[in-house]
């Protein structure tokens, strides 16, 4: 078996194997070119202690990245590799960091503490492929599988339950029986994992190309750190669809980007309160639960924004036309509204049957907004063609009374009643405004 390696990654290599150590790539890296996939970035793994580490790439750029666990990046024409000595892992009491990490000199006792076979993988150009766990046959089952006894391997940290999650979701991999069953058994330990480590893993399974399947048959695990989703399996929508059922194809139906795929697995997050005494709109409430979860699972500022605004408006009744377009714009902004009709477009692609009137509004809308966009058509203040400064010059009081004139100038252009250009506005104002001309 050869593996072709960057120079860059055979140069750290053989730079260790000269100071008389071991050293093999290892992890995702092998596990990918295994698959023939292009490797994200190398990771090298030695018998050589962090300080030796240090001593062997003296004349080379080193980052201490992770000293206490034995980590120094290397930085080899440009290219950072990770270099990490063998180590056995101790406890993860802070479901965080190992509280204690012992170094080791036997490769295999460094890919016995790995989670998965499939990533307890080393290689050497010389040396080929170290396959201590069956790793190469499970990947050739496409089979995600842990390394020892599960459970003991889930209690060490119970965030590897997420990423074989995760990793099935991404890799389209099924996870062996006896893996899943003590997924199932163990998943409470994720509430003991920090926010940062739990977003990480989730956004990457919820953009994964399973990602339907694995929250369908996870869904326990999955309310462990949001729980917020209980509820949808026990609805009906209106038309008697299970609201759990229709999120899971609203999902599948999104694009796999976080911001679209978080959206849809949240849009009905609001039906268990809604009333149908008082009418109150769940997806008002919707936003809000939104937003209180994201916040807690750690993501940014405009994530949790941007999805709370999407779960608010995603019923917005849609007009095809181009002055409401020119409105909707003008409302929340061309990047927003842009993915305010992603989320519509799969929101009405997950419908029993699939909601095509709907789906051909929303094709109209995505014509228009592409014209209105490219042609350069105002839709806000900044666009108009005159400003506060030039009503000021008419003799308009600065203040309330010029931002009410902007205003209707612009609505005046939007529905197509005066166009976009100085002179006119001015003759326009002139002639409908309330203002009479004398200040
Ligand atoms: P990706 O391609 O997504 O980066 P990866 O397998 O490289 O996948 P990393 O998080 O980069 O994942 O971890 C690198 C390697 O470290 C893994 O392949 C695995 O061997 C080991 N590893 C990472 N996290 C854990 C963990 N929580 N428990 C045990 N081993 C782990
Ligand atoms: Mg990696």
């Amino acid at each position: 078996m050869k593996i072709n390696l960057p120079p860059q990654v055979e140069k750290a290599i053989e730079t260790l194997n000269n100071s008389g150590f071991e050293a093999y790539v290892v992890g995702g890296c092998v596990r990918d070119t295994l698959m023939g996939k292009q490797p994200f970035d190398w990771d090298v793994t030695t018998s050589a202690m962090p300080e030796e580490i240090k001593n062997a790439f003296t004349g080379y750029k080193r980052i201490e990245t992770g000293i206490k666990h034995g980590t120094i990046t290397v930085l080899i024409g440009q290219m950072p590799i990770e270099v990490t000595a063998y180590r056995i892992d101790g406890e993860y009491s802070d479901s965080r960091h190992p509280d204690s990490v012992r170094f080791t000199r036997k490769l295999e006792e460094d890919l016995a503490r790995r989670d998965f076979t499939m990533n307890a993988l080393a290689y050497h150009p010389a040396n080929g492929l170290i396959d201590c766990f069956e790793g190469l046959k499970d990947i050739k089952l496409r089979r995600i599988r842990c390394v020892g006894d599960p459970d003991l391997r889930f209690q060490e940290d119970g965030l590897r339950i997420l990423r074989a999650l995760r990793f099935s979701s991404v890799l389209d991999f099924e996870i062996e029986k006896e893996t899943s069953e003590s997924i199932h058994r163990n998943c409470g330990r994720l509430r003991l994992i920090s926010a940062e480590r739990i977003n990480t893993e989730f956004t990457k399974l919820i953009c994964g190309r399973n990602a339907e399947e694995i929250l369908r048959d996870y869904r326990f695990t999955i309310e462990q750190f949001l729980p917020e989703i209980a509820p949808l399996a026990a609805l009906q929508t209106e038309s008697g669809q299970n609201v759990w059922e229709h999120t899971l194809r609203a999902i599948t139906a999104a694009e796999a980007v976080p911001v679209l795929r978080l959206t849809m697995l949240l849009h009905e997050i609001g039906k268990p309160f809604y009333d149908n005494q008082n009418k109150a709109n769940p997806d008002l409430k919707g936003a809000e639960i939104a937003n209180q979860a994201l916040k807690k699972l750690r993501y940014d500022g405009w994530t949790v924004r941007t999805i709370s605004e999407l779960v608010k408006r995603h019923n917005l009744p849609l007009i095809p036309e181009e002055k409401q377009i020119l409105r909707y714009l003008n409302r929340f902004g061309a990047e927003n509204f842009r993915l305010l009709l992603k989320v519509k477009e799969a929101d009405a692609k997950a419908q029993l049957p699939v909601d095509s009137k709907t789906l051909e509004d929303l094709e109209k809308a995505d014509r228009m907004l592409e014209y209105i966009l490219k042609s350069g058509l105002c839709y806000s203040l900044k666009g108009l063609a005159v400003s506060g400064a030039d009503l000021m010059k008419l003799g308009i009081p600065e203040g309330a009374e010029v931002g009410k004139t902007l205003t209707f100038l612009l609505n005046a252009v939007m529905d197509g009643k005066c166009p976009n250009e100085h002179s006119e506005l001015i003759k326009y104002i002139k002639k409908e405004g309330t203002f009479n001309g004398n200040g």
